[in-house]
């Protein structure tokens, strides 16, 4: 057996319990915001963002300080600089600050709701509008939930959407647009391979993970001869089986490949989402959330980010600021799962420009409350975390 098969999936796994119907909840998603683009990732889409508001090399696009990389790499990607901007301890984008940072190139403005939780998009809709800017709106975290009354997504000139963080799927990204018409005719279908790579991976995963018993262990013992059979492929034709079957997106990379760009979504991908369970991934996003905050809310060396989660948000994750940054190695060993959004910085972002940005960094990491954990799921996370922090030396 392998270490993953007594981990805890950091992310939405496959199982019989994904399927069901598309019930009405009372939150809407970004689907719900307007005219939509298939895409393999939410980089691409918005790469695709970015061209449709007419960013040119030499261009200026807003972006937050607190970023990760894929954020910014689109950006570069098509010539343009990115400017960053201050971000408050609670998240929301500094309006004064970036009036700041404007000038006579900035183009775009790129806001992100950090895990789930919005943005004021009216005032910084109101803001885009006098300066003449490009709005897109980053729901990567914010598939479900609503702003201000409306879909995420909709008050944005785009929004853009990851399926990978919401849904067991490989591959998936949206652009979406309530305020402009969306060009579909150049996507094209990666071809069949793709679609089984994407199928596979998503079956695979969430195998790992014992999520599809009974068929489990069958399933395993046909993964070991699939990769058994694919190492010998890749021997006798190193050529074919040096291109990737997928995008570096699907694979927890930071980069950004404009091969992608005119490509669609994966079928698999599509259906799976099609054929989601929706209330439930909102009903116990929300109910992992409340669990891990009433268990760790007094917990020692961490600060829980969020103390409350308002009716229109659907939690992407649950995060914690650390007293100490040592600590990840720490809680890493004890077999606590964690994501670390915006541990890499962007190079050229000094220190001054947001040092909450820089401080976040650092000390702030996130637990999966997906739907496909469990409340006993939820408690041993927030158990092992207790342990493993209260066990650190004094310092
Ligand atoms: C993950 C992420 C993206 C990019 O989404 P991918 O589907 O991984 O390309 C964009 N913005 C934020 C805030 C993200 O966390």
């Amino acid at each position: 057996m392998t270490a993953a098969e007594h981990a805890v999936p950091i992310k939405p796994t496959l199982s019989w319990r994904s399927f069901g119907p598309h019930r009405r909840t009372p939150v809407r998603s970004v689907l719900d915001a307007g005219n939509r683009l298939e895409v393999t990732s939410g980089r691409i889409a918005i790469a695709i963002a970015l061209q449709n508001l007419g960013v040119q090399p030499g261009d200026e696009v807003l972006v937050p300080a607190y970023h990760c990389g894929a954020m910014v790499e689109p950006i570069v990607a098509l010539g343009a600089t990115p400017v960053f901007y201050r971000i408050s301890p609670a998240t929301t984008v500094d309006l004064d600050h970036i009036s700041a940072r404007l000038s006579s190139a900035t183009k775009a403005l790129i806001v992100t709701h950090y895990f789930g939780f919005p943005q004021p998009m009216q005032s910084v809709l109101a803001f885009a509008t006098e300066h003449k800017l490009g709005l897109i709106e980053d729901c990567a975290h914010m598939f479900f939930g609503s702003v201000a009354e409306l879909a995420p997504g909709a008050h944005g000139d785009y929004a853009i959407a990851s399926a990978m963080k919401f849904f067991p799927v490989y591959d998936g990204g949206y652009l979406i647009s309530r305020k402009h018409p969306i060009d579909d005719s150049k996507v094209r279908s990666a071809g069949v391979l793709f679609d089984i790579k994407s199928l596979f991976a998503s079956i695979e995963y969430g195998a790992s993970h014992k999520r599809l018993w009974p068929v489990s262990s069958i399933l395993r013992l046909a993964f070991a001869a699939k990769d058994r059979l694919w190492t010998t492929f890749k021997r006798a034709y190193p050529a074919v089986s040096e291109q990737p079957l997928g995008p570096s997106s699907s694979d927890g990379g930071a980069s950004f490949d404009s091969r992608w760009i005119d490509i669609g979504m994966s079928r698999p991908s599509r259906l799976l989402i099609k054929l989601a369970d929706t209330s439930r991934i909102v009903d116990a996003r929300r109910s992992n959330f409340l669990l891990m905050l009433r268990l760790l809310e007094k917990a020692p060396r961490l600060t829980p980010v969020f103390r409350e989660l308002p009716p229109n948000v659907v939690p992407h994750v649950f995060p914690i600021l650390l007293d100490d940054p040592r600590s990840i190695p720490e809680l890493r060993a004890a077999g606590v799962p964690l994501l670390h959004f915006g541990e890499q910085l962007w190079p050229n972002m000094d220190e001054g420009i947001c040092p909450v940005s820089v401080d976040y960094s650092r000390r702030l990491v996130q637990l999966p409350c997906h739907q496909d954990l469990s409340a006993q799921d939820i408690t041993r996370i927030a158990d092992r975390a207790v342990e493993a922090l209260s066990s650190l030396r004094q310092s």
